[in-house]
């Protein structure tokens, strides 16, 4: 009898991990019918080897196809010592191969395993997804064939595995020699009831070396990514005591615990802050690591990096390097939720300018009226200090992704107004266009609406067909080409 629950690990590993018809026929009642259910198995190509079932030695030969003279039917044959040659039954020539992928995907949804999912060498290594585990996140991977000749080139053909922090790979029922990697036997860990593949997954906890900051991270609250989600698609809202994470038609709000940060004096939470603040960027270097060491910076920007991936389990890297400037760029869209516009309010256009600045980023300036308390030393008071209010002239900057202000879509890509403005601002404040022309009239509203200022942005003069900014313009922005 030819247990065929117990022999599906060790069959998987073969490179043609088939069953026999045979085999099939003398296994225990019921264990195809659930291997067929379960879509673990599918029907292969025929045998080409069968036994003699004519004259009862069992001997085992190769099928010949001859065509039956009456029917015209090609019909199997196996040759026999003893009869010539006896035929074969069709039924008996056919055979199930295991169904790897199907076995892939039934782990995934069993281990409950989220984010990205992908086939990384067909037949062999697949990517199955994440999981909170023992601690830490980890990367789940199912390698067939882990002991075989070739077995050693396979961490090289699928770097994604060594790239992972802490990757868990999964094998049917032989692990890979070395110490090189964790590797669990499905032999072991996985049974197969009435209906589905039972993992036991507190025997993989148990198994699994845990992370010394495992109470930390257990705090951390975890958004269900949609397979093949990618960072860019990623947007966070960054509110006074929470953060709202938005990705294609999922919602959620994360609090400082969600996030595994104390409060707002959090390190993390501020620089989270300040990438919103900044629509997605680390200020000028000169402005945020002068009085921090760059090291710290980047140790910072590590932590919130590895943050990011445990709480939104997404492939690759959230927040990158910029090269040569010692700042950071998140690949995910982040912005402050502000959408009532400038912080401060300008009396005049004249006292606004707007920049393109050379990464593509607009930074708002207004001339402020600063009033504040100033000391002042009473002589007659002798030593005794006065606080007064004085007036001094300011300039408030913000620096905003045109996604942040609206001027562009999920992707970057400006609207027309957005366009518009870019074009103005390439132009020295002069756009030469119809005095109806709608982009304009609509960039002027978003200007008037955005500094809450009353009075029109722009002068037309109808003669020249020419719009005039009526606030300071300029770009930064090094162009090539027209492209
Ligand atoms: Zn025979």
């Amino acid at each position: 009898m030819s247990d065929l629950l117990r022999e599906l690990w060790s069959r998987a590993e073969c490179e043609e991990p088939v069953f026999s018809a045979e085999e099939v026929e003398w296994a225990p009642p019921g264990q195809f019918e659930l291997l067929w259910q379960l879509c673990f198995l599918k029907e292969a190509s025929r045998a080409t080897w069968a036994r003699c079932e004519a004259c009862g030695d069992g001997h085992v030969e190769e099928v010949t196809w001859i065509r039956n003279a009456t029917t015209g039917n090609p019909t199997p044959f196996v040759p026999c010592p003893e009869t010539g040659a006896s035929t074969v039954s069709l039924d008996r020539l056919r055979r199930w191969t295991i169904d790897l992928d199907a076995i892939a995907h039934a782990l995934r949804r069993e281990l409950g395993l989220i984010g990205n999912n992908s086939v990384l060498l067909p037949g062999r290594v697949w990517f199955l997804g994440r999981r909170h585990v023992a601690g830490r996140f980890r990367d789940f991977f199912l390698v067939v064939g882990a002991a075989r000749e070739d077995a050693h080139t396979l961490w090289d053909r699928c770097r994604q595995i060594e790239d992972a922090p802490s990757p868990v790979i999964l094998v049917p029922s032989q692990a890979p020699s070395g110490p090189r990697v964790l590797a669990f036997r499905l032999a072991d860990l996985a049974a197969l009831t009435e209906d589905r593949l039972v993992i036991d997954l507190d025997y993989l906890t148990d198994a699994l070396p845990r992370d010394a900051n495992a109470k930390q991270a257990k705090t951390v609250a975890c958004f269900q990514v949609p397979a093949g989600a990618r960072w860019s698609e990623l947007r966070l809202v960054v509110r006074e005591h929470t953060v709202v994470a938005h990705l294609r038609h999922l919602e959620q709000e994360f609090a400082f615990e969600d996030l595994g940060m104390t409060g707002p004096g959090d390190r993390l939470w501020q620089l989270l802050c300040t990438l919103a603040r900044y629509g997605g960027h680390t200020p000028a270097r000169s402005r945020s690591v002068s009085e921090e060491g760059t090291v710290t910076f980047r140790k910072k920007v590590s932590d919130l990096r590895q943050r990011l991936s445990t709480v939104f389990p997404i492939d690759g890297e959230p927040i990158r390097a910029v090269r040569g400037t010692g700042g950071y760029r998140c690949v995910f869209q982040i912005n402050l939720d502000r959408t009532d516009g400038f912080p401060v309010q300008p009396e005049r256009w004249n006292e606004c300018s707007l920049t393109e600045l050379r990464d593509g980023r607009i930074a708002i300036s207004v001339r402020t009226k600063e009033v504040f308390a100033a000391r002042t030393i009473s002589e007659e008071t002798a030593g005794r200090t006065n606080l007064e209010a004085a007036e001094q002239f300011g300039v408030r900057t913000e620096e905003y992704d045109l996604r942040t202000l609206g001027l562009a879509d999920e992707v970057g890509r400006p609207t027309g107004e957005g366009r518009v403005l870019l074009e103005l601002l390439r132009s020295g404040g002069k756009l030469t266009r119809r005095g109806d022309d709608k982009k304009v009239l609509r960039l002027a509203q978003w200007l008037r609406n955005w500094m809450r200022l009353e009075d029109d942005p722009f002068q037309f003069t109808s003669c020249r067909i020419l719009w005039n900014a009526l606030f300071d313009t300029s770009s930064r922005r090094k162009l090539g080409p027209t492209t």
